[in-house]
């Protein structure tokens, strides 16, 4: 795939970037190594972390020019891509304070003796990202690697060559070593070339099921260990005690936020009968009010999907849905333009031999689905080969907390939309994938716990 920047509002070629060669990729593997065996990456952790302080304060000096370029290369919102901008900082700055206290020794009580385990940095990382957040994807990996002594090689997507480009800039403006982060103009056996190499001890991938499915079964071949966040079918449970306002206008922005190019967006509706049809109408509301238009005017609140592909793509799930028998409730097609906009979309009575019943709609379509009980919707939620995020609203605490800890996921939100935070850990089960990002578990993914007993 070709590494260019097309905007998706009009599907003008802005640039094209030349991709590197096998040998660029080997001067990169190289330095990545060097630096890992070196005393900044096995040495005090104190060298490290004032390279992602420094980094925090770039990114929020310059919210607005790396902003701009995520809305014009991916299409996302302007005020999105500057929340995804901070939240990057934000990150940055939560590994630059708490990494020393996560890989801290840890001691334990045993009969052999004195006993602790050490945290030590493993070698070179393999990262393959996606373009849906085009910096924030490139942070999780990032700053807990660089923290802990892992230097990181990253394939990006092929749409987001610029973001990939300003983001290594920016990481050896904040005085990162050569090495540290490299970015990589690859293709797919550029990429098994690297992760077969002796040097690379890791890979960390988020993207489609087919890429996670190829990209894990190279690293297992090569014997090394892989962290994987793929792609979710999240509920959105709308209890019969909910609020039902709150709950039609945060499940609207679940599902569009992104122009619903989101992993844990939410994306299967699972209402309660009882308010079924006052939710829709709710809803239904919040998706007509939207306004397509330029990502980059502040007015717009539905830009375009990414690429001309991902429209084609929805487009067919939508028309493939409707033959097999789902209602179309509101929207339903491509909209006429030069960009890739696609109607905001709400289908219903969607059956289990429904293909779209199990597949994830990456694009601003929701299903909705009516049940009697809480039982039915464990099962419905259940019912899914994803397991990453979810959300239930109710006024009922204590219910939603028992539903909660019955749906198959690695994250459930309650009266929130599924978020994300440095402080959180981020990951779910079955087939979106395993190992967590963020928080004191994203740290420990690519460290070698290294048990030391003295008798
Ligand atoms: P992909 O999984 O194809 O792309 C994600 C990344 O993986 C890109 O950098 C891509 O490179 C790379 N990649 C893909 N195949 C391989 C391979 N065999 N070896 C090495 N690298 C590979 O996702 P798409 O962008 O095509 O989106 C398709 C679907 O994936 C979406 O509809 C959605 O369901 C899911 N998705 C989920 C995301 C999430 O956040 N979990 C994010 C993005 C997509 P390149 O761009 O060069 O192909």
């Amino acid at each position: 795939m070709p590494y260019q920047t097309v905007n998706p509002f009009n599907n003008q070629l802005i640039k094209e970037y030349t991709p590197h060669t096998d040998q660029q990729v080997e001067q990169a593997l190289a330095k990545a190594d060097a630096l890992y065996r070196s005393g900044w990456a096995k040495g005090d952790i104190d060298q490290r972390l004032p390279v992602l302080h420094k980094l925090a304060d770039l990114m929020e000096s310059r919210v607005e020019e790396l902003a701009k370029i995520a809305s014009r290369e991916m299409g996302k919102l302007i005020a999105q891509s500057r929340g995804e901008v901070q939240l990057c900082a934000q990150i940055a700055r939560y590994y630059a304070d708490n990494a020393k206290k996560f890989l801290a020794p840890v001691r334990y009580e045993s009969s052999l003796g004195e006993a602790w385990v050490e945290h030590h940095p493993i070698g070179v990382l393999m990262a393959v990202e996606p373009w849906n957040f085009p910096f924030y994807q490139l942070m999780r990996v990032l700053a807990p690697n660089l923290a802990a002594g892992n230097p990181v090689l990253v394939k990006h997507a092929g749409i987001v060559p610029h973001c990939a480009q300003a983001f290594e800039q920016l990481v050896a403006e904040a005085g990162a070593p050569q090495g540290a982060y490299t970015n990589l103009y690859i293709s797919q056996q550029q990429v098994a070339n690297v992760i077969a190499d002796d040097r690379v001890q890791g890979v960390a991938l988020t993207g489609s099921e087919k890429a996670g499915s190829i990209v894990a079964a190279q690293a297992a071949k090569a014997l090394k260990k892989s962290t994987l966040e793929l792609g979710g079918n999240d509920v959105f449970v709308v209890l019969d005690d909910s609020d039902i306002a709150r709950a039609a206008k945060i499940g609207a922005q679940a599902r569009l936020s992104n122009a619903g190019q989101v992993c844990t967006a939410a994306k299967r509706f699972i209402v309660q009968e009882k308010v079924a049809e006052s939710f829709l109408q709710a809803f239904t509301e919040h998706f007509r009010a939207v306004k397509i238009g330029d990502p980059l005017d502040e007015t717009t609140t539905l830009g375009p999907l990414s690429s001309r592909e991902a429209l084609e793509g929805l487009a067919k799930q939508v028309d493939a849905a409707v033959q097999n028998g789902a209602k179309l409730h509101y929207g339903g097609k491509p909209i006429p333009h030069d960009g890739n906009f696609f109607e905001p979309t709400i289908l219903t009575h969607i059956g289990r031999d429904n293909p779209a019943y199990f597949e994830e709609f990456f694009g601003p379509v929701a299903q909705i689905y009516v049940v009697k009980d809480d039982d039915e919707i464990v099962k419905l939620a259940n019912d899914s080969h994803y397991g990453l995020g979810g959300a239930i609203f109710s006024t009922d605490i204590e219910r939603a907390k028992k539903l909660a800890s019955r749906i198959e996921t690695g994250m459930v939100y309650i009266n929130s939309l599924t978020d994300t935070a440095p402080e959180l850990p981020f990951g779910g089960v079955k087939r979106s994938g395993f190992g967590r990002e963020l928080s004191d578990l994203g740290i420990k993914e690519f460290v070698n716990q290294k048990l030391v007993v003295v008798s």
